[in-house]
């Protein structure tokens, strides 16, 4: 599932971590601040099992807190949670920058050498230095290699990585401002 595109950040990482259910359990955390796991069933229909599991998983990746509180009518204690929203902003750019830094690496690998190939779509590509020392024949089905054209890849890495930085960076000017 896809969230709007103008839905809060808290929900749409929600269901980028764990699809329609957490998009449900974060809607019924903003609605209803400080809900317990049974007004969230309530609300969402929604078995409390499965509640308590996406809660549980949602803290431990500090998108909610919980605050134990004593129920008065029962006599025992429940958790009340409440949505870390900021920290949904936080947890979307540290992302960003993992993936960022993932597609920054790959560009440094691409750019590091020639690549050469047999065709074969079973073997790998092998950089310039090891083919030389292989004679240019390929080290799994002995087919000669020929270079590869990664110029196409390294332009969509850096398309890529310069979209995300613009992403990142223009976000930071705001804080800053
Ligand atoms: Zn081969």
């Amino acid at each position: 599932m896809r969230p709007a595109d103008n839905e809060d950040p808290f929900v749409k990482i929600a269901a980028l971590i764990g699809g329609e259910e957490y998009y449900k359990v974060a809607r019924a955390l903003l609605n209803t601040e400080d809900a317990t796991d049974e007004e969230i069933a309530s609300a969402t229909g929604m078995r409390i099992n499965i509640i308590r599991k996406v809660l549980y998983d949602m803290f431990g990746k500090a998108l909610i807190t919980g605050i134990r509180v004593k129920d008065e009518k029962k006599g025992w204690f429940v958790y009340r949670w409440r949505a870390k929203r900021d920290q949904a902003e936080n947890f979307i750019d540290n992302q960003k920058k993992k993936i960022l830094d993932r597609l920054q690496k790959r560009l440094e690998y691409e750019e590091s050498s020639e690549f050469y190939h047999c065709g074969n779509n079973e073997c790998p590509r092998i950089k310039f230095d090891t083919a030389v020392e292989l004679f240019f024949k390929c080290p799994n089905c002995k087919g000669s290699l020929g270079m590869v054209d990664n110029s196409k890849v390294k332009d969509a890495l850096r398309y890529k990585i310069d979209e995300i930085m613009l992403e990142v960076t223009s976000k930071d000017q705001i804080q800053n401002n």
